[in-house]
């Protein structure tokens, strides 16, 4: 019995078939701080997706059932992939999308709502005519239904698109096998074509199953690492503990969820630096901020402080006296750092000045000399001879 892509496209493949590929030749970096990033990955936006895939061209469909007739394109397209509309899905607010983005919606992204106007559809209609209102159809003109997505077809035609599409048919263009699930088109793929489906794009990515991309193994490598053409940069890497991520914001929040970042950065704005862990943010405390070095605070976690001065008066509040050994050798090194930094500053600023006078003296001498010049034509010109 055949399973539907609807109700197990969260299914995923297991991190021990990502990391038996042997992708350590990878550059990552072991337990390097910040963690690495690998480049901005795809947000794997879903319209441009749609667009470039040739989502709506039925080429599928078409080869499974020797059906060519169905190309009755409107001019118009879809409000959503643009691309010609074959079958309308149209609901209550009467706006009309093709059928596989209203299909893509109900069962892979499990959204209900109109792309248009946000109108909650419980009912959907796929029909072949481009403007009958979704009021004018009775019980009778629509004989074919699927009851979990509430989505009432026309005619059998329509009907079948609509299954086949939410089937786990190999990507394959010229294969025209469809297996039973994610494991099983793995094993085909792997088995018949010696080809390979990316597991993060088969576990986030909200396509039908035969739109997915299959990859020779150095294409995969490449995919995961530098992503391909269509300006997608590779799923990014948690380099502490060597897991790949679908995107970003996979990424940031397992992140969130596993590592340490620093408030007090965090607050002057710099975003996404991560520490392995709390040891390691300690270190980053005592080396570029004031931390508390009394025990019960460093047991506390967390107390630390942006300038010297608030340091010194939560010291003085909480335990009545400072601790001047190691953050004194601190503030030290961070005045000789700012000293450096003004000193080079002051000394570009000389230089600067120094430049602007001479391009003042410059101009002043070529005025100078015109004035000159003007001066002595004056005279030559005006002076009487004597
Ligand atoms: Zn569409
Ligand atoms: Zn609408
Ligand atoms: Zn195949
Ligand atoms: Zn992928
Ligand atoms: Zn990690
Ligand atoms: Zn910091
Ligand atoms: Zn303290």
């Amino acid at each position: 019995m055949s399973e539907s892509i609807s109700s197990t496209s969260a299914q995923t493949s297991t991190r021990t078939e990502q990391s038996s590929r042997g992708r350590h030749n990878r550059g990552g970096r072991a337990g390097g701080r910040p963690y690495h990033r690998r480049g901005q990955s795809e947000r794997h936006s879903e319209n441009s997706a749609q667009s470039s895939n040739g989502i709506c061209k039925f080429d599928k469909i078409d080869r499974v059932k020797g059906n060519t007739d169905s190309t009755s394109f409107n001019e118009n397209g879809c409000i959503i992939c643009t691309e010609p509309i074959t079958f309308y899905a149209v609901a209550n607010c009467n706006h009309r999308t093709c059928h596989l983005c209203s299909l893509r919606l109900r069962a892979l992204y499990k959204i209900k709502n109109c792309a248009y106007c946000k109108t909650e559809q419980t009912k959907v209609i796929f029909t072949r005519d481009p403007e009958k209102p979704f009021q004018d159809y009775g019980d009778t003109d629509l004989p074919y239904k699927d009851e979990k997505l509430n989505i009432f077809c026309e005619d059998q035609e329509i009907y079948d698109d609509m299954l086949i599409r939410l089937k786990f048919n190999c990507p394959d263009k010229k294969c025209e096998v469809i297996c039973d699930g994610w494991q099983d088109l793995k094993k085909h793929v792997r088995r018949e074509h010696k080809l390979w489906l990316c597991d993060l794009c088969v576990q986030h990515k909200k396509i039908f199953t035969e739109e997915h991309k299959l990859f020779t193994r150095n294409q995969l490598d490449k995919h995961y690492t530098e992503g391909d053409e269509s300006g997608f940069t590779g799923h990014p890497r948690c380099d502490f503990c060597r897991i790949d991520f679908y995107g970003d914001d996979e990424l940031y929040e397992h992140c969130r969820n596993s590592h340490e970042q620093c408030h007090i950065c965090l607050q002057a704005g710099i975003r996404h630096q991560y520490y392995i862990d709390y040891n390691e943010l300690e270190q980053h405390f005592r080396n570029d901020h004031f931390l508390c070095l009394h025990q019960e605070c460093l047991d506390k976690k967390f107390v630390v402080f942006k300038t010297d001065i608030d340091l010194k008066a939560h010291e003085l509040e909480t335990h009545g006296s400072y601790i001047s050994g190691q953050r004194a050798k601190q503030h030290e090194a961070r005045r000789i750092e700012v000293n450096f930094i003004s000193y080079g500053e002051s000394l570009r600023n000389r230089r600067r000045n120094q430049e602007s006078q001479k391009i003042e003296v410059t101009t002043m001498k070529v005025v100078d000399l015109q004035l000159k010049k003007l001066c002595g034509k004056y005279r030559t010109k005006n002076q009487t001879p004597l």
